[in-house]
């Protein structure tokens, strides 16, 4: 498998706006996918599915062992803007970046004053260093 580079912070920032409410709830939450088809043979036991997300519009095709289930193989069709060639692959930082662009897009978020419910996000929030603007995450 090709090596991916992972996607920088002002690039995942940049596509996440981009993207309508659908691709950003994909990316997010992962996929939403309905059977769409399958085709069986007999003679080699072999079964070909399609799902379809309801949401974005990918497709995801298998090929499976049609006696026992497993997958033998498995592929993603997607839409021509759901790919932002040469991005990378989103993950720490950049995922933190996805999930507040769809909190913040999805939610209407009310101000109010909040009593954090774990130890962990106490300690965070009164290090003010470890609160660290995306913008200076490296
Ligand atoms: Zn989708």
């Amino acid at each position: 498998m090709a090596e991916q580079t992972r996607a920088a912070v002002e690039d995942v920032q940049k596509a996440a706006r981009a993207w309508d409410q659908d691709q950003l709830e994909c990316r997010m939450y992962g996929h939403s996918w309905r059977p769409m088809s399958a085709r069986r043979d007999h003679a080699v036991n072999l079964i070909k599915a399609v799902y379809e997300c309801y949401r974005c519009g990918t497709e995801r095709h298998q090929e499976l062992n049609g006696r026992t289930g497993h997958v033998y193989a498995q592929w993603y069709v997607y839409g021509p803007d759901y790919l932002m060639k040469g991005l990378g692959r989103i993950t720490g930082d950049g995922r933190d970046v996805l999930r507040l662009e769809t909190i913040t897009r999805t939610f209407n978020v009310k101000r109010g004053k909040l009593d954090p419910h774990s130890k962990a996000t106490k300690e965070a929030i009164d290090t003010p260093s470890n609160v660290t603007p995306i913008a200076q995450a490296s």
